[in-house]
């Protein structure tokens, strides 16, 4: 990893930062010479995932941000706590709009209480639903199907509204499939439902087969097709928002690699990275799974300049199942919740 130099040190707030993609973000920023607070209350989140150099800061989001940031001094804030798992948000949706819509209300007026103007919100390709057409571009039109991706969509709302009025600067990434690891930080839930780790765990010997939720989707080979974008390439990207941001702008961007793999790809490429035989079997689709989700990132790329290095998915899962062989037989999730 090569990390973007960064000329201008930031004092900054990540939130989050115990879990994948905030862990992996926060260590990026240190890399490049920021100052990193992380609160994080390990709902979901590794403590041993929190970056060293990190200040850290346990507690919820809503509860303790106002004190950190009225401390002063801080340049921004990238916003990752959340829940973020579809099939828990259609049963208990209360959850999602609690944590997701009520805590990010409740940290931006802590921004705009302690004029603090530059964010970077974690959204989510749930924010369009199941789309008309492929690849998917931020002019589509949004409709999610589910709680977890409607309360991405009234956040980033929110912060279109707060940007116009008080001035916020701000970029929303919208993620597709985020995948691979950077060293010893990678995908380690206690509750897992994604497909990469889900297999990889069938190679290390954790589950006896991986379940393909549909082999008839109008697709190549019948399984549903997603976009798998590098957690490096995606930290990237949060490093040129946090650069670029200006008040009182809202900006939204999909990051994806721009390529759609099939489930039986991102078995066969498993199988081939790990040399396990990895069984599967087949089971019907998933509730609210589109056949295909591939982002277009055209728009990042041409206005901040990303340039994803690792949209191979032979290099994401390498990445992926080196970081869950070192994880070893240490169960996956021991050090949870400590
Ligand atoms: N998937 C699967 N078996 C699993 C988990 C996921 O076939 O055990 C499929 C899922 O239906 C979807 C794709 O793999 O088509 C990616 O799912 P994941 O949960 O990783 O991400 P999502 O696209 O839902 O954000």
């Amino acid at each position: 990893m090569a990390p973007t130099a960064t000329t201008t040190p930031r004092k900054l707030l990540v939130t989050g930062g115990a879990g994948y993609v905030g862990s992996v973000c926060a260590a990026v920023l240190l890399e490049v010479g920021h100052d990193v607070t992380v609160i994080d209350n390990f709902t979901t989140g590794n403590r041993s995932a929190v970056p060293e150099g990190a200040r850290l800061v346990e507690g919820d989001v809503r509860e303790v941000a106002g004190g950190v940031l009225a401390e002063g001094g801080f340049d921004g804030v990238l916003h990752f706590a959340a829940r973020s798992l579809v099939g828990e948000s259609v049963e208990s949706p209360a959850e999602y709009w609690q944590h997701n819509v009520v805590t990010t209300l409740a940290l931006l007026d802590a921004m705009r209480d302690n004029d603090v103007r530059n964010l970077v919100f974690s959204s989510t390709a749930a924010t369009y639903g199941e789309p008309a057409q492929v690849p998917i571009t931020e002019d589509m039109p949004t409709s999610p199907t589910n709680p977890y991706g409607a309360s991405k969509l009234a956040i980033d709302h929110a912060i279109s509204s707060y940007a116009h009025a008080y001035g916020l600067g701000a970029t929303s990434l919208r993620y597709f499939n985020v995948a691979g690891a950077y060293g010893t930080i990678g995908e380690n839930r206690e509750v897992e439902t994604h497909l990469i780790p889900l297999v990889l765990q069938v190679a290390l010997g954790h589950r006896e087969q991986i379940s393909i939720f549909g082999d008839d989707y109008d697709t190549a080979d019948g399984t549903a097709v997603r976009d798998y974008i590098h957690i490096l390439d995606l930290a990237q990207a949060h490093l040129l928002a946090l650069e670029s941001n200006t008040p009182g702008q809202h900006r939204i961007y999909n990051l994806g690699s721009g390529d759609g793999y099939s489930v039986q790809q991102v078995i066969d490429t498993c199988r081939e990275v790990t040399g396990h035989p990895i069984p599967a079997q087949h089971a019907p689709r998933r509730a609210g799974d589109p056949a295909t989700l591939i982002a277009s990132s055209e728009k990042i790329k041409q206005e901040l300049g990303w340039a994803p290095q690792r949209t191979d998915l032979h290099t994401i899962v390498s990445d992926a199942w080196a970081f869950h062989t070192q994880l070893g037989d240490q169960a996956h999730s021991a050090d949870r919740r400590a």
